[in-house]
């Protein structure tokens, strides 16, 4: 029941660095649009959250092994992942993309021969890489965050990075330093994820809760709040 519920906190993983879904502000405080939902949701619910910003393959890795209760970090409903997670009703879309130096010479993905790739652990823009790493002879390199990802692009050190579409254009509005270098591939909506078979209350209060922050519009001020678009 609900009243049992409000009681327990619910330990969510997220990721160190995914704005505009999860970041640091400048005091501190991990917010985005990933945070601001979840909070919004545990209240309109009524039960409590303990948010660990730990990095999102080991969010992930977490919850499946139920050291935490979900994750929500930009994580995206892929069907591979369907086996192992819960997914909650989509509430983004995002592709990916490449992302490379402003001033660099890179055309197209047959200019990385040879060169180095930036991936972020455990993620589909890492399985994108590696689908094709292949077929355009590149290595791919990886990192457990995406501010190192992008580092490694910025010094020059890799040709690219693939992150996901809708991140990568905050971060060239936001001026990170880095263009978007190709069209988006998609990979799947974002959902909020628990370990398969397990927190079946707290998956379904985060379905209800999310229908009533789309009804209630505070879905969509949360979303223009850091997107500075309509949702
Ligand atoms: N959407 C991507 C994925 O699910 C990346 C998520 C992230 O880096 N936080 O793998």
């Amino acid at each position: 029941s609900t009243a049992q519920a409000s009681e327990k906190t619910y330990v969510i993983d997220t990721d160190v660095t995914f704005p505009p879904f999860v970041y640091a502000n400048e005091d501190n405080k991990y917010v985005g649009i990933d945070m601001d939902l979840i909070r919004a949701i545990a209240k309109e619910e009524g039960f409590k959250i303990k948010i660990r910003p730990v990095g999102f393959n080991a969010a992930v890795q977490s919850v499946s092994s139920g050291q935490a209760d979900g994750v929500i970090a930009g994580m995206s409903i892929t069907d591979e992942r369907k086996a192992k997670f819960d997914f909650s009703d989509p509430y983004y879309s995002s592709g990916i993309v490449m992302g490379v130096k402003p001033n660099g010479d890179f055309k197209s993905l047959k200019d990385l021969k040879g060169k180095k790739v930036a991936v972020k652990t455990g993620t589909s823009g890492a399985d994108y890489a590696n689908s094709i790493k292949d077929k355009y002879g590149f290595k791919v390199v990886t990192f457990d965050d995406s501010d190192n990802m992008y580092n490694d692009v910025k010094n020059g050190n890799s040709a690219g990075c693939f992150e996901d579409s809708a991140v990568l254009a905050y971060g060239v509005k936001t001026g990170l330093g880095l263009k978007i270098a190709t069209k988006s591939t998609n990979i799947g909506d974002y959902g909020f994820a628990v370990k398969k078979g397990h927190n079946k209350e707290l998956m379904k209060m985060f379905n209800e809760g999310l229908a009533k922050l789309k009804k209630n519009g505070e879905y969509d001020k949360i979303i223009e709040r850091y997107t500075g678009e309509k949702a």
